[in-house]
This record gives C-alpha cells, structure tokens and sequence, in this order.
C-alpha cells in the first residue's frame, strides 16, 4: 500500500465478481473497504441466489485472465490446484461454426476453465485475505445517503436479517461503489435523489439457456477439449456449449435465441442437441452420466447505460460491472468486462487529485472500455434481422467481413489468432481490418468460394490456405 490514500473508508455494494475486484482495486487508494452483499453464503463454491447465472457456464477470456492475475498473483495456480483445468484456445476448442470446425493451433493464449462458483469463491477469498477489506453479508443496501446539498453522496442505508429481525444501519464513506448487478437500484436511487437516470440502449435478443452437468471421463494423456457449436444465422437459432471443469465433470450449456426455448425435459435436452448443427455434443452425451437436473435462465435483452452522458451526477458515487452493462453472455465477455472496468477505476484514482468529480472522467474511461465488447456482441446478434436495437450504421458490411473472417479461422490459424485476440478482449474489433489480416481474408474467401463453385461443377482441384 504504498499509494497515497484517497480516503478513509470505501463502501462497494455487492459482491459478485465486479464488487470483488472494484473492492481489490479500492484496497490500495482507501484506508478501509467495506464490501456489503446481501446474500448470506458460507465459503462453498455453488451456485447462489443473488448470482443465478452460478449454474450456467461461464468462460473466462484471456484477458480477464491475465488482468486477474494481476490483481490477484498466483490466482490461476490456485485455481488450477482447486481442479480448474487450464490449455491452449487455439489447441484444446473444437468449435463449429459457419459451417465448418475452426482449425486447432497452438495460439499461446491460454484458457481456464471452471465452473463460475469455483472462480468467485477463489477471489472472495483472495479479496478478504487483504488486511484491510471487510465482507459483510446479509447486508441489502436500500438507500444512499447524501450532503445537505443532495450533490455529493455520503454513505448507505442498508437492513441485515438476522434470527427473523431485520436491522436498520447507516454506513458512511468517502466513496460509495454500485456493483450490485444488472439490477442495480442506482437508476431508482438516483431519480429519488432528483438525478437523470442514464439513457438506456437495449439489444432484445430473447436468449434462453439451460444447463447440466455430466460425469467426464479424464483422458489418461491429459487431452483437454471443449466444444461449441454455434448456431449459423440468421436461420439457424440453437448453440450448446460443453466445458471440462473441476471434479471430472462437463458443463452442458445449450442456448437458443429470439425466444428459441431450451427445455428442461432430460429427453428434449438430448434431441435439442441431435438437432444442432454439428453432432459432437450429442454423442458425447450418448456416454456422460448426468450429475444435476436441468436449469433454465431466460436473459431478455443485452443492456447498456450510458452514465458517460449524464450531465449531471452525484460525487462520490461510481457504478461498476453489470450495473453499467449487461451482455449477452453468449460471448463471455462479462467478467472481463468487469476486471477492465476496475482497472480503469484504479488508473482514474491514481490521475485524480480529489474525489469530487471522479464520476466524469470514470464514465468517460469505462464506457472506452465497454465500447469494443458491446460493439462485437451486437454486431453478431444483429446478423438476425429480428433482433431489436439500433443497428449502427455500415453494420451490414461489416457482418459480411466478420462473416468472412469465421470462415477463414477454418482454415487460416492466422486469422485465427487475430480473431481469438479480438473475441478475447486483448485487441479492438478494428484489429481485424488491418491489411495483413484482411487480405488474407479476401483471399480465403474468393479460394473458397473457387473451390466450392468447382466442386459444384466436379472439377477437381487443390486449394490451400494463404502461407
Ligand atoms: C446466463 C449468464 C451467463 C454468463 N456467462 C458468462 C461467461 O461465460 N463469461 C463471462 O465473463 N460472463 C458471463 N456472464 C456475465 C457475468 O455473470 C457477470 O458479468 C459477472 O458476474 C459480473 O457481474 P456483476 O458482479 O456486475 O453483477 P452480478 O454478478 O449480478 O452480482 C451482483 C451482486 O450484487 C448483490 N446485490 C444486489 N443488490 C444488492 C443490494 N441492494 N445490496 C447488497 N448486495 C446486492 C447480489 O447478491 C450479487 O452478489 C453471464 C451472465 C449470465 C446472465
């Protein structure tokens, strides 16, 4: 801690994976971090009622990764001793999608994988162990307090259960954080204390998931593979995921989109996956035992607030995670989202003199940080012409690129890498114009699509991918 202090006290609300982060971050600029949540969970990794999406597999990119581990030293060898299982993306995924499987590599982007439990109880644990964080839990934060003025925002008002008898409790603090989720009271809060509410954007893609867990049998040469099969738009509407995690165990996520509903019936579970478009997760799970009953999550719409445009905000308050914005998750991009978002917190204490006014140019930060991975996700949920929002403009053309470069990473791990970089957060969607990467693209398709008018036509010929 050898930071200069921006305060005394801290208070973060909610402690999901962006309210531990912001609080790991806020350890180093505050004397004391109170982090309030108001479940009550003992320190088992399983799924729990404020986080239902616990139950649904959960990726965690690379990105989110790498910045984990900053915050967090050694949190990966933690995990991966706990039972997580680690391996190359390019190497360990056998991904169907456009129409072909992508084509294994060795990218050096290494992923982790485990069930979503398991990674938060790890930095729970992580984000308590530091000297000067507190958890309190069965703490549900119901008001902000403020100055005389109503401008500046000076604690919280929360209620804990305790044995039937809910107590009341003022808390105050030099910053107040909303990390309570997608959620968040902050839009009510802010209108009862006479504040805009953020405009909203909403992407209404009526997502269903459901989830089960299965025996996995280990591979005795230590082989590690997941598979996903994407669903090929705009007709084709069902996707299912498979993900090794810890106890010898697959997590079996099927999606469907635009109110394709995933059933909790066992036997339409299996037929759901014999309709996929390609057959490997059915037959892996003609040999799995299944571990769990089926569980359902209906996500309505990909949701973004644009706090960078208020002009007028409270000091003292700031809102991280979720709360800001919601992905479809179909993407992974949540959690990292999340780390991102906290890092950019830090970088903003460390540039500002006073907290008054840190809103403005946090804001400004996360919604940098927010733009690439909203833009990427609803540009793919866009290629559905039912799917409701504000489509940017030229995203057409751009879908048609993005189309192109799917199609390549089935046969050029160059474009590959450079789309797994991008999906990963480590570079903007942008990256995969520049010319090195485009041409090779322009070049794939129009040897692809050589090669498919000849075989139309039953010439025989030989095509390989750009060198
Ligand atoms: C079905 C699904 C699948 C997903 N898959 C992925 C994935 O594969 N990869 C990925 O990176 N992300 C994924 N996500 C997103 C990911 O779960 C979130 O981005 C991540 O949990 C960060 O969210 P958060 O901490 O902001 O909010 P949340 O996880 O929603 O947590 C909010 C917390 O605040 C607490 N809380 C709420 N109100 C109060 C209050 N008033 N007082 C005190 N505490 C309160 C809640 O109990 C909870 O602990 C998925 C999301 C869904 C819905």
């Amino acid at each position: 801690m050898n930071k200069p202090l921006k305060g005394n006290q801290a208070i973060v609300i909610g402690s999901s994976m962006a309210g531990l982060i912001t609080a790991r971050v806020l350890a180093d600029h505050f004397r004391q971090v109170i982090l309030l949540e108001k479940d009550e969970t003992d320190d088992e990794p399983k799924p729990r009622k404020g986080v239902p999406q616990g139950h649904h597999l959960h990726g965690l990119l690379a990105q989110g990764r790498t910045l984990l581990e900053t915050f967090y030293p050694g949190l990966g060898d933690e995990l991966i001793a706990d039972g997580a299982i680690t391996g190359d993306m390019g190497e360990s995924m056998r991904w169907y999608h456009f129409g072909g499987y992508k084509k294994k590599f060795s990218s050096g982007l290494k992923g982790l994988l485990m069930s979503r439990p398991l990674l938060e109880i790890h930095v729970r644990r992580r984000t308590v162990q530091l000297p000067n964080v507190t958890l309190r839990m069965g703490c549900q934060v119901r008001e902000l307090m403020t100055d005389v003025t109503g401008q500046r925002v000076t604690g919280v008002r929360l209620e804990t259960l305790g044995q039937e008898v809910i107590r009341r409790e003022s808390l105050e603090a030099d910053l107040i954080v909303d990390a309570s989720g997608r959620g968040s009271a902050s839009l009510r809060w802010l209108t009862a204390l006479g504040y805009h509410k953020p405009p909203e954007e909403e992407v209404k893609i009526g997502l269903s998931y459901a989830t089960r867990l299965y025996r996995r049998e280990v591979d005795p040469l230590g082989q590690v593979e997941l598979i996903m099969v994407a669903p090929e738009p705009p007709h084709d509407k069902r996707g299912c995921f498979a993900f090794p995690i810890e106890d010898n165990r697959w997590i079996v996520t099927m999606s469907g989109i635009l109110h394709e509903s995933c059933p909790k019936d066992p036997d339409a579970f299996l037929d759901f996956t014999k309709s996929l478009c390609a057959p490997d997760i059915y037959e892996l799970l003609q040999t799995s035992e299944p571990l769990s009953d089926i569980v359902l999550y209906k996500f309505p719409c990909s949701l973004r607030r644009h706090y960078e445009q208020l002009k007028a905000f409270p000091d003292r308050y700031l809102v991280v995670g979720d709360a800001v914005c919601s992905f479809n998750p179909i993407f992974g991009q949540g959690m990292t989202s999340a780390v991102l978002q906290a890092q950019t917190l830090d970088r903003c204490l460390q540039n500002s003199k006073t907290l008054d006014g840190l809103w403005k140019p946090y804001f400004k930060a996360i919604a940098k940080v927010v733009d690439s991975p909203w833009q990427a996700a609803t540009g793919e949920d866009f290629r559905y012409p039912e799917a409701e929002g504000q489509r940017p403009p030229g995203f057409e053309l751009l879908n048609r690129y993005t189309e192109a470069v799917h199609r390549a990473t089935q046969r050029d791990t160059v474009v590959y890498k450079a789309f797994l970089e991008v999906m990963n957060l480590m570079r903007p969607p942008q990256s995969l114009m520049r010319p090195t990467i485009f041409w090779r693209v322009m070049k794939d398709k129009m040897l692809h699509q050589r090669q498919s008018k000849n075989r139309r036509e039953g010439i025989a010929e030989t095509v390989s991918a750009p060198a």
